[in-house]
């Protein structure tokens, strides 16, 4: 039809990636954005192993006196497991914390529980209403947007955050690496609190009463009141996953789950069946390419199994139907019904662009991620 698919001769983005762009060789801007960022932060190079020291030591001096220094998010998932063992091991005393939105498998509810009593860390849990979480993911589905998961990331955000300031604590630790989830590029994904407040107003039943929803109010309390922190130290160590999840299974007997985000319901069933039939998502191409690139699997690899359908689990999806009450009419209804985006909803997204300069502050800071101020300030068509 149109021109040719052109695919980056290092990873395996291509041309329908917005914003993408390829240098002489086919390289494209997205592999030269990933250089940058481990050159800025020395990733795996001894200068970076004492950058990322430098900070421990002053995470350590902030915690004196406190029963914890550190807030780690866990998942039971291999990147936030790993990085509570490492935290320990880097001498820290950090609190484990964990939102579970009840639609957590056994596995990873186990794995939770095994890397924690081995380590001797407490954990922190805030479990929403099972009742109520059903209702919001509902609603998502009849809302229909991509964002199906979203209530998950952002009451884990918050969770965080709870945590940090029960305990006074000043620094969370979030096990995200560029290295092998790579940067996701600029999409047309957006969400944020008022989104959920907004979608579970207009289509949902019940009340929002235990769902930790981070609102602005919140949002403006923990970064620019309480001025907790984000660190993110595997940007600043070599990181292999393969190695990571051999090291958790021989230490706490830890168990793989099969997949990137597929040790809880809710997002497996948004990565591999929702997203992929709804949308025509396949969010496997953001991890694959990062292992294109790093040289964990071979591009060809990578590309065969981009290439190859989603496994989709029928189980899954009767699980699905049968927790949210959907009739098979009702399910197909919401994969082939209407299509809409945040821009069909209240968002705080107008707020961020407005008060942009102030979270140049306070992302230069570290108080903000410096790529919520990228995603997050700037209007998302212009970028
Ligand atoms: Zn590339």
């Amino acid at each position: 039809m149109s021109k040719e698919l052109k695919i980056c001769s290092r990873c395996i983005y291509d041309s329908l990636i917005k914003g993408i762009t390829f240098d002489n060789e086919g390289v494209c801007n997205y592999c030269h954005q990933v250089e940058k960022l481990k050159l800025e932060y020395k990733t795996g190079s001894p200068q970076g192993a004492q950058d990322l020291e430098i900070i421990i030591e002053e995470i350590k001096r902030a915690g004196k006196g406190k029963k914890y220094d550190c807030v780690v998010g866990v998942s039971g998932g291999t990147d936030s497991s790993f990085l509570l063992a490492k935290a320990v091991e880097w001498g820290l005393r950090p609190l484990a914390a964990h939102y579970d939105n009840t639609w957590n498998t056994s596995i990873s509810t186990e794995n939770i529980r095994k890397v924690t009593s081995k380590l001797g860390v407490d954990l922190f849990t805030i479990v929403v209403d099972n009742k109520e979480s059903d209702d919001i993911f509902r609603s998502f589905l009849h809302a229909g947007v991509p964002e199906f998961d979203c209530p998950t990331d952002i009451a884990l955000a918050e969770t965080l955050y709870r945590a940090a300031s029960k305990h006074k604590i000043s620094y969370l630790l979030e096990g995200h690496s560029f290295i092998t989830e790579g940067v996701s590029p600029m999409s047309n994904n957006y969400f944020d609190g008022k989104y959920i407040e907004d979608i579970h107003n207009k289509y949902g039943k019940l009340t929002m009463k235990t769902f930790p929803n981070m609102t602005f109010f919140n949002f403006l309390k923990w970064t620019l009141f309480k001025r907790i922190r984000k660190i993110r130290p595997l940007w600043y160590i070599d990181y292999n996953k393969e190695a990571a999840r051999k090291y958790l299974e021989e230490t706490f007997d830890w168990k793989y789950y099969g997949g990137h985000h597929m040790e809880n319901r809710s997002s497996a069933f948004g990565l591999s069946v929702y997203l992929p039939t709804k949308f025509k998502i396949d969010n496997r191409k953001w991890a694959l390419a990062a292992s294109a690139r790093g040289g964990f699997l071979s591009r060809e690899e990578a590309l065969a199994i981009y290439n190859s359908p989603i496994e989709e689990n029928p189980e899954l999806i009767e699980y699905v139907k049968k927790r949210l009450s959907l009739s098979d009419e009702e399910y197909d209804q919401i994969i082939t019904g209407q299509k809409r985006s945040f821009r069909d909803f209240k968002t705080y997204k107008k707020r961020f662009e407005l008060l942009r300069p102030l979270f140049h502050i306070l992302a230069k800071a570290n108080l903000v991620p410096m790529s919520f101020y990228i995603k997050y300030c700037f209007p998302l068509d212009e970028r």
